[in-house]
């Protein structure tokens, strides 16, 4: 399903708020990422963004087997195997093993703040924004999938003069996308696959409303940079990259950055007690990357290759 708006209060669940960012957008940026998303990338290196509820991830490399956790879990959620804390469905994420846990090996992924709190939050930088011509950068996850509160808080950092970025997959009702979307001053639209049978297979998605959304988008005239993550074997044929050249110019794009494919986050997954199911694919060549640059150029795109996806 698409996102739609919400009804939930101007609260949201966020997962991570990283200060003093600069590879989130122009200048010095606070990077608030939302959590849950309607795709599920085989690709994707936050994990921990793509379900809506809050999680606990489990440090292996750090636990010291005391079970000290599983003694202080006040709902018997912890069994033991091989001294390995187990943590069951009947957790309650309350997070009371995480304080038991000296070793810090078991954090909870996932937090709800008010819409107060995290303007309050963001603020405390803005000297750093004004001075740096940075701003807020809302990521994800997708944080159109909690879009009354997001289009709260970019209302809010537009009365404070906060410029903001919006980072997007695009998979949203069109009306809740131009609401909402247009309200950034930037917006980042990641788009992985333009052939549809490819794309379903890769994000769990069709890639028609996320299309959709980024033609309605370019044809506002609102700033937008497309951001593809180059992932080799699977959006990086000669075929796939003629797609991208004519879906971008057709529908208007002009400026489109490349992120090399990276497997940073695939340990996440194991923390997570899930399976990282993309393989072992290895980071997109210079050359490769400076092919897929130069055909998108040739078009008439200005294209660039950014940091590690
Ligand atoms: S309390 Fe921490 S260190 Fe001890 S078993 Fe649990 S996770 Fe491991
Ligand atoms: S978060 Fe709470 S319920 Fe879940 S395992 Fe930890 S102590 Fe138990």
């Amino acid at each position: 399903m698409a996102t739609s708006p919400d009804a939930a209060p101007p609260s949201a669940r966020v997962f991570n708020i990283m200060r003093f960012s600069t590879h989130d957008g122009p200048g010095i940026r606070t990077t608030v990422f939302f959590k849950g998303c309607p795709l599920a990338c085989e690709w994707c290196h936050n994990p921990e963004s793509q379900r809506s509820q809050s999680e606990v991830l489990y440090f292996e490399e750090r636990c010291r087997h005391c079970l000290d956790c599983a003694a202080a879990c006040p709902h018997h959620a912890i069994s033991e195997s091989g001294g390995v804390p187990i943590t069951s469905a009947a957790c309650h994420l309350c997070g009371v093993c995480t304080e038991a846990c000296a070793a810090e090996a078991r954090q909870i992924a996932g937090r709800r703040v008010s819409l107060a709190e995290l303007v309050a939050e963001v603020k405390r930088d803005q000297v750093f924004f004004e001075e740096s011509g940075g701003g807020v950068t809302l990521s994800g996850g997708e944080p159109l999938a909690q879009s009354r509160f997001v289009s709260s808080f970019l209302g809010a950092c537009r009365r404070e003069g906060i410029h903001t970025v919006l980072e997007t997959c695009g998979y949203v009702y069109a009306e809740t996308f131009r609401q909402v979307a247009y309200q950034a001053d930037l917006v980042y639209f990641d788009l992985k696959l333009i052939d549809p049978t490819a794309h379903h297979q890769r994000t769990g998605v069709s890639n028609r409303l996320i299309l959709h959304n980024l033609q309605g988008l370019a044809a506002s005239g609102r700033p937008v940079t497309v951001r593809i993550p180059v992932i080799p074997g699977v959006n990086d044929s000669v075929d796939e990259i003629r797609h991208f050249t004519a879906c971008l110019t057709d529908v208007g794009i002009r400026n489109v950055e490349l992120l090399p494919y990276h497997r940073i986050g695939s340990e996440k997954y194991r923390r997570l007690g899930r399976t990282y199911t993309l393989g072992d694919i290895p980071q997109p060549a210079p050359e490769d990357l400076g092919r897929f640059r130069d055909a998108l150029t040739h078009a008439g795109l200005h294209a660039t290759i950014g940091g590690l996806s």
